[in-house]
């Protein structure tokens, strides 16, 4: 069991991570920013909270094989091995075209945020950490042999099969548990406001009901015509031959609130109580946030003190969900200077030492990005005026569908 005093928490970043990812065409400036305003709130320091050790560690670029742990060869070759422009087929082959364009410094982005996503996954294998943060990864609608949705590598994917791995002999990090007693179980969680096509597809396989090492369950809108279009984006629904109780959703409708994410999060909780697991991968995509200029569809804001809120929700995680390490990913969220409120935010509620949102974002000459946060310079990303139209009845049905979710779920384990 950890308590806050004990963690230790591995922050990854370097130079070369976030030159490249300010470049990403659908995020162009941001890592710079997420990066920058950690730094100027001191929350890179290892001084910034006393009983929380903080080491910013440099993330290893994958490699070819890093990547090949998911990714297609064909796919590997297209994204980091073309120098010039590739041909027109191999663009739609490769989904690399419309919202995933080639962009100078692909094969370096795509090296950098998968090898700094390893990295994190690695530092919690070998039980450097309990804690690791990738704020630029959490790339979670990349495919296997195709980019999708501004995501051009599946780092999330990659994390997962590395943590599912059992370590090899001599002392395994979970000392409570060998290798002979059970295989590590991975949850990941997405809390980006778009459905995790490329991370539940990835490891969805209705056919095959037994217990499972890897569950996902994600949490976003889902509706007609917005991103992405799947069949798993919908509640469960067990009767049908396309269940599998260890790839879940848990879609939301237009503007919901900390009064919805409160009333789902007994269900999520539930859920993770049941499968038990070693290690919980966390994309905390800000896309959902209030104000968001692409997405618009919820009204989610971050206030810690404020049941329901995405600072809220990140606490329980990081204070009560004991017994197993965590990652905590980046992902979609297109207001830049929100996108660094928000995870500097959640470092500092990672750190055990949350800040307050109503402090000025500093202006000293290392924090270049100052004037972007107009009007307000402070913190906050609060909620707007968006009617939520999760009604009772709704969260009823979600209620009984994650009841009848969980009651199989256990029925699985307990059989194996
Ligand atoms: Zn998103």
């Amino acid at each position: 069991m950890c308590s806050p005093a004990q963690f230790q928490v591995a922050y990854i970043v370097s130079q070369d991570l976030i030159k490249y990812s300010s470049r990403l065409p659908s995020n162009v400036g941001r890592s710079i920013l997420v990066h920058s305003l950690a730094n100027a709130l001191g929350l890179l320091s290892q001084d910034y909270s006393p009983h929380t050790r903080l080491r910013v560690i440099k993330p290893d670029p994958a490699t070819f094989d890093d990547l090949s742990m998911y990714h297609a060869r064909n796919y590997i070759d297209a994204i980091l091995l073309t120098v010039e422009p590739g041909t027109e087929s191999e663009s739609v082959e490769f989904g690399l075209e419309d919202d995933c364009p080639r962009f100078s410094g692909l094969p370096e982005y795509v090296r950098l945020v998968a090898g700094a996503t390893i990295t994190a996954a690695r530092v919690l294998r070998i039980g450097y950490a309990n804690i690791s943060i990738n704020w630029d990864g959490g790339r979670h609608h990349a495919q296997k042999s195709r980019a999708a949705g501004f995501c051009y590598v599946a780092d999330c994917v990659l994390a997962i099969l590395l943590l599912k791995k059992t370590l090899p002999a001599p002392a395994s990090p979970l000392s409570s548990r060998t290798p002979n007693q059970r295989k590590y179980r991975v949850m990941y969680l997405d809390l980006d406001a778009h459905f995790s096509d490329g991370v539940s597809q990835a490891f969805y396989s209705p056919a095959n009901l037994k217990s499972k090492q890897v569950l996902t369950l994600s949490v976003h809108h889902a509706a007609p015509g917005f991103f992405p279009s799947s069949p798993l984006a919908q509640l469960p629904f067990e009767p049908s031959t396309s269940f599998d109780p260890f790839t879940l959703s848990l879609p939301l409708l237009e503007g919901a609130s900390v009064k919805t994410f409160a009333n789902i999060w007994p269900h999520v909780e539930c859920i993770k109580d049941i499968f038990n697991p070693d290690y919980v991968v966390v994309q905390c995509g800000v896309d959902g946030l209030a104000g968001d200029p692409k997405c618009k569809v919820f009204n989610w804001c971050l206030d810690v003190a404020i049941e329901g809120s995405l600072g809220w929700c990140v606490s329980r995680i990081v204070n009560e969900w004991k017994g197993s390490r965590k990652l905590f990913l980046g992902g979609g969220g297109y207001h830049s200077p929100n996108a660094a409120r928000t995870w500097s935010y959640l470092t500092s509620i990672i750190l055990g030492k949350p800040l307050s949102l109503s402090i000025n974002i500093p202006d000293d000459p290392s924090h270049s990005g100052f004037p972007l946060y107009a009007p307000t310079f402070t913190l906050d990303v609060p909620s707007g005026n968006m009617i939520d139209k999760n009604t009772a009845e709704y969260l009823a049905d979600v209620q009984n569908r994650f009841e009848r979710v969980s009651e199989i779920l256990r029925g699985v384990l307990q059989s194996q």
